[in-house]
């Protein structure tokens, strides 16, 4: 059943067409969708009906974790390594006990929307299908999942962050999943720690939903009070070429074409991408969160947050020191074949691998020809890395004087 409206209104004139008691439906953990669903549970209990939100998304729930903290105030984690060692311990409810039983109802129903506003081209819209390409995964894929994390030539990741942001896969059924295929006695001990590896992933992703939740204003407040004073630009005379996958680092521009190509990047790219945006350009975590969020199939609000205010440095695990990816050294080792270069920028196709990752790259005033069309080339470098890195570490290291506190 489909319905379009605006979401209060809607909700609760659903609410009494099917004649409900009680109104449910899962949380969501962005600051925007938290407020909104406020506003429906006050409609809805003005209404006279009674309200329940659950924790579907996560595999284990903010509260949950909270729960069994003996330090802090309650809050949830802002460190990833103590919430994983606690989220471990939470005891799972097997999924099938937890199934609600729904009831039919012949409610009217909207037209579906077009094919053209689904989730993405290629991406499973119902749970049998997107489980079948998950079983697929688990069955084979799963056990490089370690190597394929880091390096994108060696194999796929799981591709199923589309199909947990629309609610088509749960997060506790994956895991389930998983725990069944560890059971396989002959499994090698490398394709165990790749299994615990996958859900160690979807452990982050419980973690930045938590985060979300318990620091509300973190979406678009930086989650470290100590560095909101942190200057960020709001522009860079190179954003626009690293919107458009063109600052003549191959590894960021592969990474921003394959998003703009389909709607999704290799993890791991997209640390040294973002990286690319706050330190190389000095350019707010906000403002590269937002060019992508154009551009993912996944709706994952907290999700994007929480990772670009890791990578910037000002979010969850704060560093003594930013994690500044160098793009040309993140090539050699991540695409140590330039495949995945090659595959997303056309016109390094023919280009030696000398040139793509050689000790030295070439000069950043020489441009690399475009062997396709004779007239085009791939572009120089927009910054010199080596020269903005530095500069931003010591501008970060006078923000973190101990004089500041
Ligand atoms: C700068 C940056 C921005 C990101 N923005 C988003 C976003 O908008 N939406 C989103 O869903 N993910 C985001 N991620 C997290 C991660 O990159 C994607 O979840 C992952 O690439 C999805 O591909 P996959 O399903 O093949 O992942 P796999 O590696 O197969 O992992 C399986 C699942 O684990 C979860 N997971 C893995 N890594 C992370 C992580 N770092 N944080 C949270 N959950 C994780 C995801 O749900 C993922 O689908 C971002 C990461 C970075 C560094």
């Amino acid at each position: 059943m489909y319905r379009r409206g605006p979401l209060a209104a809607t909700v609760l004139a659903l609410a009494r067409e099917a004649g409900a008691h009680t109104v449910t439906w899962c949380a969501r953990y962005d600051a925007a969708s938290l407020a909104q669903d406020r506003e429906v549970q006050a409609v809805l209990e003005e209404a006279g009906f009674s309200v329940a939100i659950v924790h579907d998304a996560p595999a284990v729930a903010p509260e949950q974790t909270a729960a069994l903290r003996t330090d802090g105030d309650g809050r949830g984690y802002r460190a990833f390594a103590p919430y994983a060692a606690v989220w471990a311990l939470v005891p799972r409810v097997p999924v099938a006990e937890s199934r609600v039983p729904f009831v039919a109802h012949a409610l009217r129903s909207d037209a579906l929307p077009p094919s053209s506003q689904s989730p993405g081209e290629g991406e499973p819209c119902d749970e049998t299908q997107a489980l079948a390409r998950f079983d697929r995964y688990l069955a084979g894929p799963v056990l490089d999942y370690r190597s394929a994390r880091v390096v994108p030539a060696d194999g796929p990741t799981a591709r199923v962050s589309a199909a947990l942001s629309f609610g088509v896969l749960s997060a506790r059924t994956l895991l389930q999943r998983v725990a069944e295929r560890a059971r396989d006695p002959f499994l090698l001990s490398e394709e165990r720690l790749a299994l615990a590896a996958f859900v160690r992933a979807l452990a982050q992703r419980d973690f930045f939903l938590q985060l979300a939740w318990f620091f509300e204003e973190t979406p678009d407040a930086t989650l470290q009070p100590r560095m909101r004073d942190f200057f960020f630009a709001a522009d860079h005379p190179a954003l626009a070429a690293w919107r458009a996958g063109a600052t003549g680092y191959p590894l960021v521009d592969a990474g921003i074409r394959e998003l703009r190509a389909t709607g999704w990047m290799h993890p791991r790219v997209r640390l040294v991408a973002a990286s690319f945006c706050c330190f190389d350009l000095g350019v707010d975590w906000r403002v590269g969160r937002d060019a992508w969020d154009d551009a993912l199939v996944e709706d994952d609000g907290a999700l994007a947050s929480g990772n670009w205010q890791w990578v910037a440095g000002v979010g969850a695990d704060l560093a003594q020191f930013p994690r500044i990816y160098n793009p040309h050294k993140q090539a050699r080792a991540l695409d140590p074949r330039g495949t995945y270069v090659r595959r997303w920028i056309p016109e390094l196709a023919h280009v030696s691998d000398a040139d793509l990752f050689g000790a030295t790259p070439p000069d950043a005033r020489t441009q690399v020809p475009l062997p396709l069309y004779a007239d085009a080339a791939y572009p120089a470098r927009v910054v010199e890395h080596d020269v903005e890195a530095r500069a931003f570490l010591a501008r970060y290291a006078r923000f973190r004087a101990p004089a500041r506190g």
